[in-house]
């Protein structure tokens, strides 16, 4: 079989996957044991057909999916793929560039170049600042805390490129208690470790508490230009985005360096409706946030940017004599990854396709569905509203006549899973089992939300009978 049937069978099945999302169960089929009874076979020795291969990839994986990409999946913060995104990845397997290096690419390289440049001004952060195209906001995290890692100790007389971590002056973190795993990961990866992390309260509004950053602050004020303060634009349950004019100003003003995480949350920077929600956020030092959730792109796609763009430079940057100098940015200078997929094609497409309104359309129309689909399931009998979205994501819970909330919170949410019409996940928060309500999907409409309403009425109802 040629390439190009091989090409076009994919395409057709790309086709009817597409269209089958709009109405299909959410949730996998098959159980782990039933995947691997039929995917895990003995080390092929001898070659077989690209075509039969692909094929019984399709038969054999498809019912193993989670249908994340389509619009019934309210779990997590998961976005789907815009075809002008899923086109232009495409385009990233079918060129097979390195984007790693301006010279291996140049298209590709002025690709970052714009798409950098055009991520910027939509999310509105200096101008100035520096970027890269990462995996995820778990590698933005890391390229932006090596930033300041850097910064920090070259302040204190420490080249940590050099030097390393052994014998170093001392570090302070400070975060709030709503901290993405990601971030405490990143701070183990960079040899900081998660115990330096120094957790602060909240106010009531779950934003960080500026008494709490001053104290925490004014507690060590010769250590302030050696610490980093971590905020959130979109905490990962309740979306609440901490108040950047007044905890930048805070830490400012003891020398600290602002990392904010901005996975999802950063994009309401995009909608003149709920760009105020995140007014202030241009001051901190450093940025991370991704392209696979709220822009819709296909996975592989997050984003760092660095107001001190020397130091990103200073703590990314490499140098081999082979490399050749083609006059243009050179992405492995300010990349964790040396070769790396071209992952500027999807952005680019998106940005393109979409345009600054188009990708606000996305995140208003999320937030506003979130917000119905969060007040239509808290108004049926025996939920317990606990947040109601201010951007795209909402909790409550479902009490039981017997007390036992946590236990009928689970079950609800497992039953709409084995039910399919719509998926969410649940958590712990506050110490209560709570099902959070995300939507980030671009398919997603008000019939997908009445129909998930439906299904969690019916559940609710079948619960209750039994
Ligand atoms: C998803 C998420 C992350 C991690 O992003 P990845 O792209 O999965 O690495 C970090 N912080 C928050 C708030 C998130 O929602």
């Amino acid at each position: 079989m040629s390439a190009d049937t091989l090409f076009e069978m994919v395409a057709g099945h790309a086709r009817d996957y597409a269209e089958s999302l709009k109405t299909r169960a959410v949730s996998p089929t098959a159980t782990a044991e039933q995947l691997r009874a039929s995917l895990h076979r003995a080390l092929p020795q001898s070659p077989l057909a690209p075509e039969k291969v692909i094929k019984a990839l399709v038969s054999e994986c498809e019912p193993g999916l989670l249908h994340t990409a389509g619009p019934h999946f309210f779990g997590w913060v998961i976005g789907g793929a815009l075809p002008a995104a899923q086109a232009a990845d495409w385009l990233a397997s079918v060129w097979d560039q390195n984007a790693g290096g301006f010279a291996c690419s140049p298209a590709m390289g002025v690709l970052d170049e714009v798409c950098g440049a055009w991520l910027k001004e939509l999310l509105d952060l200096p101008a100035s600042a520096s970027f890269a195209l990462v995996t995820g906001c778990q590698m933005a995290h890391v390229t932006g805390l090596a930033a300041a890692r850097y910064r920090l100790l070259e302040r204190a007389g420490w080249d940590v490129g050099t030097e390393g971590l052994l014998g170093a002056p001392r570090l302070r973190v400070l975060s709030g208690e709503h901290h993405h795993e990601t971030f405490a990961r990143a701070l183990r990866l960079l040899g900081l470790g998660t115990g330096i992390i120094e957790r602060l309260a909240l106010d009531p509004e779950r934003k960080l508490d500026p008494r709490a950053l001053e104290a925490a602050l004014a507690s060590e004020p010769e250590m302030g230009a050696r610490t980093i303060v971590c905020l959130q634009a979109g905490d990962l349950n309740t979306g609440t985005c901490d108040d950047f004019e007044v905890l930048c100003e805070i830490a400012h003003r003891y020398g600290a360096w602002v990392h904010v995480d901005g996975a999802f949350g950063l994009w309401g920077r995009v909608s003149p409706k709920y760009a105020h929600l995140l007014a202030g956020v241009e001051k901190a030092d450093s940025w991370a946030t991704d392209g696979h959730k709220w822009l819709n792109v296909p996975y592989d796609c997050g984003y760092a940017f660095v107001a001190d763009a020397e130091a990103h430079h200073a703590s990314m940057a490499m140098d081999a004599s082979y490399l050749i100098d083609a006059g243009g940015r050179e992405p492995n200078e300010w990349n964790p990854e040396w070769s790396r997929r071209a992952r500027g094609l999807p952005t680019y497409a998106v940005i393109r396709s979409l345009g600054r309104e188009g990708i606000a359309q996305i995140v208003e129309r999320c937030s506003v569905l979130a917000a119905r689909l969060t007040a239509e399931i808290a108004a049926l009998p025996g939920a317990d509203l606990l947040h109601a979205p201010t951007l795209n994501q909402g909790l409550v819970r479902f009490l039981a006549a017997d007390g036992r909330h946590d236990e009928r919170t689970d079950a609800v949410s497992a039953a709409l899973r084995a039910d399919g019409r719509a998926w969410f996940g649940n958590t712990t928060w506050r110490g209560m089992r709570v099902m959070r309500i995300s939507v980030c999907g671009w398919q997603t409409q008000q019939a997908h939300v009445d129909q998930a309403v439906l299904a969690v009425a019916e559940v609710l109802e079948t619960l209750t009978s039994e």
